[in-house]
């Protein structure tokens, strides 16, 4: 069985019982960083051998995480944070288990893009989540495509790029437009900023980034 357990975005009391107890059970725990998971193993007293499996992890380590699981072994795939498969690179294993007639389990928790579209207040029963957006190929065409829709659109931002994210929001719907900007949910510093795109442009230029972003318009 390969296992998707969700872990915590930043607070760790959002483990659940269940994913605590599959960690403590698998044969292995595959994770993207085994420093960064460490953190979260060590807080629950999970000592299970851990296998790193990242967006660089080519077709070998699949296929050495494939032959374990084909041998009955019991995988627990976890990612830096939250829902693995959600932006990040726990697809491709998901999607060579399945070829091969492994069975995939799901463990759920949290997640940051349902986190922030429940607290946005934008309208929820409709919605795109686009994960990061493309950095240069790609990005007109898809703000161009959103134009004029009526879904919530859902999507992460890294520090690096979230005002010039939140500025081509402005530039493509309007300045009046409605964003709501969500930092480091379930954190410390957790803030939910809700105004026009002008006025999040404003507020990101008025103080230090810092942190996790998801934006929702
Ligand atoms: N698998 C994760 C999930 O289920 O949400 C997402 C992984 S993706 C590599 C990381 C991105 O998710 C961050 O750049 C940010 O946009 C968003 N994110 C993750 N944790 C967050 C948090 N605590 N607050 C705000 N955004 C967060």
């Amino acid at each position: 069985m390969l296992y998707l357990v969700s872990t915590p975005i930043g607070n760790l009391e959002d483990m659940t019982y269940r994913g605590v107890r599959v960690l403590k059970e698998a044969d292995f725990i595959a994770c993207e960083d085994t420093r960064t998971s460490g953190i979260l193993t060590k807080h629950y007293g999970i000592d299970r051998p851990m296998l790193s499996f990242h967006s660089h992890s080519g077709v070998a380590k699949i296929d050495k995480i494939l032959d374990a699981l084909k041998e009955g072994k019991t995988c627990a795939l976890i990612s830096d944070a939250g829902t693995p498969g959600i932006s990040d690179p726990a697809y491709a294993l998901v999607k060579a288990a399945i070829a091969e007639g492994i069975p995939v389990s799901p463990i759920p928790g949290a997640s940051a893009v349902l986190s922030a579209l429940v607290c946005s207040g934008a309208h929820t029963h409709d919605f795109r989540f686009l994960g990061f957006l493309p950095i240069k190929k790609g990005r007109k065409t898809l703000f161009e495509s959103l134009r004029n829709k009526d879904y919530t659109v859902v999507i992460y931002e890294s520090v690096h790029r979230i005002d010039r994210t939140v500025a081509e929001i402005a530039e493509n719907f309007g300045g009046d437009h409605p964003v709501v900007i969500a930092r480091e949910l379930t954190k410390k510093f957790e803030e939910f900023f809700r105004g026009t795109a002008a006025e999040c442009v404003a507020e990101l230029k008025s103080r230090p980034r810092k942190g996790e972003f998801v934006v929702v318009f």
